[in-house]
């Protein structure tokens, strides 16, 4: 069985671990916080870093990013050198990965997607999906997303029939996404902002415009949406993640979350990824 422990989630700094509880087996998604904080998540969370085998980088936010060189240091300390995947788009754009590809293996994945971005997403569609990995015994099937990015993907975990979804930074669901979203288990689906509190919150219009737009972040109400057309049987919990502090509250995500799953008639449980705390399910 797989486990998701999302050591935070946020436009303040992303990182989640994928853990195979039967074996012990992990892979980290992004790293955008301080070694302080991954470490102290991941011992509360009572998962050994040093098992982490991979690192999947999402895009080249600096939230996603920003403390994997720390992080990859302290995990050096435990005698752990986890190889690190990124598109080539990716790695072209961020220059905390191109410091760490000066002394660590940085591995591409989804090649055949680069420039998922404005220009590219149509042909990435195209191209079909990108090509799957073979990571701490997990099959990684990563999907284009669609957002500001130079190219940006979400991934489906597949570990001895279990499943889990993870899909946040997109301003729509892709095709590719639906597809690869599909008869999961444990889902986390970003769940950004409120569209009202957006409009009527701090932020100067171009950036409501970018957070708004296919290219931005999913709204509460998309969320929703997604989530009620990916309703299984096999469905057991619902991450809401990447909620904005600023445009949206966590127990607004929540309710919308519960409300689309009572109106389904469907007991998933429902929690969410926390910027300051950590949240465990599995
Ligand atoms: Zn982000
Ligand atoms: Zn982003």
């Amino acid at each position: 069985m797989l486990r998701l422990h999302i050591l935070a989630s946020g436009s303040r700094g992303n990182a989640s671990v994928i853990e195979d509880a039967d074996t012990g087996r992990a892979v980290l998604i992004d790293c955008g916080i301080s070694k302080k904080d991954f470490m102290a998540r991941c011992a509360e969370a009572d998962f050994d870093p040093a098992r982490i085998e991979a690192i999947l980088v999402t895009h080249e936010h600096t939230d996603h990013t920003k403390g994997l060189g720390v992080v990859l240091r302290g995990l050096a300390k435990l005698d752990a050198r986890p190889d690190v995947f990124a598109n080539p788009a990716t790695l072209a754009a961020s220059k905390p990965l191109q410091e760490i590809a000066e002394t660590h293996r940085v591995l591409s994945f989804g090649a055949d997607a680069s420039g998922t971005g404005k220009a590219g997403i149509g042909i990435a569609q195209k191209s079909g999906r990108p090509t799957e990995l073979e990571l701490a015994g997990m099959r990684i099937f990563p999907f284009v997303t669609s957002h500001d990015a130079a190219a940006s993907f979400g991934f489906r975990i597949e570990c001895d029939g279990d499943v889990v979804g993870f899909m946040t930074d997109s301003g729509i669901v892709t095709p590719a996404a639906h597809d690869a979203l599909q008869d999961v288990r444990l889902l986390a689906l970003e769940c950004n902002h409120d569209s009202k509190m957006l409009e009527r919150g701090p932020y100067p219009y171009v950036v409501k415009q970018r957070i708004a737009s296919e290219f931005g972040h999913l709204s509460n109400a998309q969320a929703s949406d997604e989530l009620a057309s990916l309703l299984s049987n096999r469905l057991e919990a619902v991450a809401a993640m990447h909620i904005s502090e600023n445009n949206n509250e966590y127990d607004l995500a929540l309710k919308t979350f519960a409300e689309t799953l009572a109106r389904e008639n469907h007991s998933a449980r429902v929690c969410c990824g926390y910027q300051g705390r950590l949240t465990s399910i599995g």
